[in-house]
């Protein structure tokens, strides 16, 4: 399937390939872990076709988070060329962030101290019966405490003076199965998976 789109030129498949191999020694260079290395490149990426769409990623502009990195993930991902950014775009909105800003895994994500995108402590809803009111909390695990940040003024005025002595987390459930979002995500984390590791395997097994 090597050179699918450019059948007529070898020689655009040659200067791909190099660049390719390029972008993945840098890439392998950067990435601390060695399971994640490459040590192939595959078939998409020699194309510089979107492993989604098939259409032209030559000139995309995001690398693809195999697990978001609103779930922590910083170093593990596809290298720019391997999903277009109309891709990319299109999963980080229809899938990830619907599936991540529901209830339970905006909670999951604070109590576990992840990060958001944009390196912020992510917030939750807690109840602050003493004040009469909602409001968003972040946790922040100290040496000896927790360093709790509240965005509402009404609340931290009410613990000033005395009035809140609770804080009550809703109870959450975990999200019903099936669940066609969650199936939906795990897939793509899973193809991207496959798309990293899984053609190195399939060739050692040949
Ligand atoms: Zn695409």
């Amino acid at each position: 399937m090597v050179g699918h789109r450019h059948t007529d030129t070898r020689q655009r498949i040659d200067v791909v390939t190099d660049n390719a191999m390029h972008t993945i020694e840098k890439e392998n260079r950067r990435l601390k872990d060695n399971s994640t290395k490459f040590d192939i490149v595959p078939t998409f990426y020699i194309n510089m076709q979107c492993i989604f769409c098939h259409k032209d990623a030559s000139t995309s502009t995001s690398v693809e988070r195999i697990v978001p990195e609103s779930l922590g993930n910083k170093h593990i991902y596809l290298p720019k060329g391997y999903v277009c950014d109309a891709c990319n775009h299109y999963f980080a909105i229809k899938t990830e962030k619907e599936l991540l800003n529901q209830p339970y895994f905006i909670s999951l994500r604070s109590r576990n101290e992840i990060l958001s995108k944009k390196n912020k402590l992510v917030k939750q809803d807690m109840i602050f019966p003493g004040a009469q009111k909602k409001a968003g909390v972040s946790f922040q695990t100290q040496e000896d405490s927790l360093l709790l940040h509240i965005d509402d003024k009404d609340v931290i005025n009410s613990i000033i003076e005395g009035k809140s002595h609770r804080m009550i987390a809703e109870y959450l459930p975990e999200p019903e199965y099936p669940n066609p979002l969650m199936s939906r995500f795990l897939a793509k984390c899973a193809y991207d998976f496959f798309i990293q590791h899984g053609e190195r395997k399939i060739r050692s097994m040949r």
